[in-house]
């Protein structure tokens, strides 16, 4: 089936192209930023300029090309649906967290870490993240969810699932509602954009919907990058994300503004690879990024495989 985008000059992309866009992209985006994540825009600056190859090292010693915890757990989402026939299970999904906790990851969301300490103690997944939430004292709305929500627009598009879903597999770790309808609007807007919507078009879907006053607030207010919280907040790292995804045409140049905007980087940059991914297509991505990507060709296999069960 072929799409068309008639109001921004793009050239026509299909289902296929889009679909392995959102995905690749996605993991492009962690990979570009895991070099230089917590590291602000000013040290970014003065000891990169841009950062246009995949560096490698940051905190974590990372390899160049090498993706971290936003895409392990956007594969442990995928892997969720792609092995139940396209629908989502909660307690299948909470033991893919459980092992990927035992795997000993470099990187982990203080949340995400205590929601899993959770499971592995045996609370049950629709219980944990508001369990954490509230030991935490319920203000903390990290990015933690955001950054691996993406495979429920493939599942589930402009579907009322796409909605529940989301949320579900938020309140796992994340159950602020900021955090879950974070993840509400970069589904709905992702969804759109497969379905061959403008990205103008699907922002202002998203925007329609029931949601946190904070979210609405966000929406609000895409235009100016540096008032954005780029360290780890859901509603910054959505706003970078749709940022991004509207006034960038042009792959490369969409995701190293936004891995320049510091902090963050890998998780800022995961949600606007996915949307400008999911926007341009897979051939919009510079081939250098996508031969460098190490998961490249097991991403690329679940891509296909959604592809296949639509
Ligand atoms: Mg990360």
């Amino acid at each position: 089936m072929a799409f068309v985008d008639d109001t921004q000059g793009l050239s026509v992309l299909d289902l296929p192209d889009r679909v392995r866009g959102l995905v690749i992209g996605a993991a492009v985006g962690d990979a570009l930023g895991a070099g230089v994540e917590f590291q602000s825009r000013e040290s970014i600056r003065s000891e990169h300029g841009e950062v246009r190859e995949y560096l490698g090292g940051g905190a974590f010693g990372w390899a160049p090309g090498q993706t971290t915890d936003d895409t392990d757990l956007a594969v442990a989402v995928f892997d969720t649906y792609l092995e139940n026939d396209g629908n989502f299970d909660l307690a299948s999904f909470g033991r893919k967290l459980e092992n990927w906790y035992r795997s000993d990851p470099p990187d982990i969301g203080n949340m995400t870490r205590d929601a899993i300490q959770l499971l592995t103690e045996g609370v049950p997944p629709e219980e944990a993240g508001a369990m954490a939430w509230d030991a935490s004292g319920r203000n903390s709305a990290g990015n933690g969810s955001v950054m691996r929500c993406y495979p429920t627009a493939l599942f589930e598009p402009l579907d009322a699932n796409l909605v529940s879903d989301s949320i579900a597999i938020s309140r796992v770790t994340h159950a602020d509602p900021r955090a879950a309808d974070s993840c509400v609007v970069v589904n709905t807007i992702i969804s759109q954009l497969l379905a061959g919507a403008t990205a103008t078009d699907g922002v202002s879907v998203a925007s329609g919907g029931e949601m946190d006053p904070r979210i609405n607030e966000a929406l609000a207010h895409l235009d100016d990058p540096a008032t954005f919280d780029a360290r780890g907040y859901c509603l910054g790292t959505m706003q970078i994300g749709l940022w991004a995804l509207l006034n960038f045409d042009d792959f490369e140049e969409g995701l190293v503004a936004t891995v320049g905007l510091g902090y963050d980087t890998d998780t800022n940059a995961t949600v606007a690879g996915a949307l400008l991914g999911a926007k341009l297509g897979y051939q919009s991505i510079p081939g250098r990024w996508r031969s460098g990507l190490l998961e490249h060709d097991s991403l690329l296999q679940r891509a296909d495989r959604a592809l296949a069960m639509q």
